[in-house]
């Protein structure tokens, strides 16, 4: 007690003149004067619009990357026109690079915009200081899907013709990003239509209440959330078709978002998900292709990766690099086919050799009877078992990546072999083995594999192509998609492929321009 009780620590007490300390050498003898803090006050001040942001702030880029595209399909759209009485629409322009710098600032909520553009700086920049509402936002970003695609086309001419894109080497990569759906939201389909059913009864309960029981604002919004409901239910009841159609196993799909898959996570869990598909060209790093599916597995994006590229560069790549999720024999005939050099880890399946050793135990084949045990004589095609009888070629089948010959023995020579026990213990017949020759496409893909120039180029793969995948993740937030449905998932990949180029353009282009026309020459 006793001590003064508005000193804070760090902070000196105040003395006051006359207090006994007075002479104390150096201590202040008057009351210390703050700034006063008036909140009442309305205040006017000048902005300048432009010096918001310093000279080299990537939204200025954008905006300028934005106004070097053709945007006439979306002012096409605009219904607002001259001379006809309403307010004027916002510019294209503007709503394009407002997604833009929002996608490479995180955001990728329309309310959260539309509340930076109250107060930041670069959103008060780039609308000159005008308000914009989130269902504007929002609809702009949906609705516009084959414009979007339109306008990446665009970006990557002109990324091209600044340099950054040759397709001399593209690597393609999936990875799997969240859909924006729970994972306890998938239901059975007789679930589903006992939820539509309910969800029916409420949209007429809600449209037949009078307006003394609820206000018409509350009427309108309950019945616009018990209708979103319906059209939800309505989908997984679609999807559940599609998914009968295609004789799929699945037996669940989501309520709230029926486009979404269950996939299997990096951490090795599993979520509802979509398996995003970027290509990336090697020279500079960019996306020149995105596209989000609702398969699991990679191996058949490989394919429409290629002539989705083909198609918006009006030529495909040379070299197509990928890892071994996309390996397959089909898709090594394909390149070749297509004439683009495939790069990936050899074929060899490594559990085929597991598998044989499975098949070996489940048929009861003992090791001394196992195929390599067998020798081929090929003057005479034919097999000579481990007890010198003769296996004749029997047959030719097509398997994946290779041909199959079938080459078998006697059933009588089996039935009276003392090794039957150990060769061939389950079989009526004579013993069979298969002769595997690769396809020629997949020898020569293999062998090429082998060169040390192939294996150097392999290895810059996960440098390259996994890059772009972590900075949508992690720099744009891309780790849950937000919005609902296969085309609406797509349109935002797409977004978010833009902002990607277009910050990469700034990075290397844009900026490094502006800084050398900052340096005295
Ligand atoms: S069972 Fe038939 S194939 Fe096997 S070792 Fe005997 S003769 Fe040869």
């Amino acid at each position: 007690m006793g001590e003064d009780q508005t000193s804070f620590p760090g902070f000196p007490s105040p003395l006051k003149r006359g207090d006994g300390n007075d002479s104390d050498a150096g201590e202040r003898v008057s009351e210390a004067r703050l700034k006063v803090i008036d909140r009442a006050q309305l205040l006017f001040r000048t902005v300048d619009v432009e010096r918001l942001i310093p000279d080299d702030h990537p939204a200025r880029a954008i905006w300028e990357f934005v106004g070097r595209l053709d945007l006439s399909g979306y002012t096409e759209q605009v219904r607002s026109v001259a001379g006809v009485a309403g307010r004027p629409a916002f510019d294209p322009q503007l709503l394009v690079s407002l997604w833009v710098y929002s996608y490479s600032q995180a955001v990728s909520s329309a309310r959260e915009i539309e509340r930076r553009c109250e107060y930041h700086p670069a959103y008060q920049w780039l609308t000159g200081m005008q308000s914009i509402g989130a269902h504007t936002l929002s609809d702009f970003r949906s609705t516009h899907g084959e414009l979007l695609s339109e306008l990446f086309v665009q970006t990557l001419g002109l990324l091209s013709a600044d340099g950054l894109i040759t397709l001399e080497r593209v690597m393609l990569d999936g990875t799997k990003v969240r859909a924006n759906a729970s994972g306890s939201g998938f239901r059975s389909k007789p679930r589903v239509e006992e939820f539509l059913k309910d969800a029916r009864e409420a949209v007429e309960a809600l449209e037949a209440q009078t307006e003394e029981e609820s206000s018409r604002q509350v009427q309108a919004a309950q019945q616009r959330a018990k209708r979103e409901r319906e059209q939800h239910l309505e989908s997984a009841l679609k999807e559940y078709d599609k998914l009968e159609a295609a004789k799929s196993r699945i037996k669940r799909v989501s309520t709230t978002d029926p486009d979404a898959r269950f996939m299997k996570q990096p951490d090795g869990g599993s979520a509802p998900s979509y398996n995003v598909q970027v290509s990336t060209d090697a020279a500079h790093g960019l996306i020149v292709d995105i596209d989000a599916t609702q398969a699991g597995s990679d191996y058949q994006q490989l394919t429409p990766a290629t002539q989705r590229i083909e198609q918006s560069m009006q030529r495909a790549p040379e070299q197509m690099v990928v890892d071994g999720g996309y390996i397959s024999s089909s898709n090594i005939a394909e390149m070749a086919k297509r004439d683009i050099d495939f790069v990936g880890p050899k074929s060899e399946n490594k559990s085929a050799e597991a598998n044989r050793r499975k098949s070996y135990k489940h048929h009861g084949v003992s090791e001394e009877y196992e195929a390599s045990k067998f020798v081929f004589d090929t003057e005479t095609n034919t097999y000579v078992c481990p007890q010198g009888k003769r296996l004749r070629y029997d047959a030719k089948i097509p398997s994946h990546g290779s041909m199959r010959y079938r080459y078998k023995a006697s059933k009588l020579d089996c039935q009276t072999c003392p090794a039957k026990n150990q060769c061939c213990p389950r079989t009526k017949h004579g013993r069979s083995i298969d002769r595997r020759e690769l396809l020629p496409d997949v020898a020569a893909f293999r062998k090429k594999m082998q060169t040390d120039e192939a294996k150097a180029i392999y290895k810059t793969r996960s440098q390259v192509a996994e890059f772009p995948n972590l900075w949508i993740k992690t720099k744009f937030g891309l780790r849950q998609f937000s919005v609902r449905g296969l085309a609406k998932v797509r349109t935002e990949s797409q977004w978010v492929a833009l902002t990607y180029d277009i910050q990469q353009w700034y990075r290397l282009l844009w900026r490094p321009k502006l800084e050398s026309k900052l340096v005295p020459a």
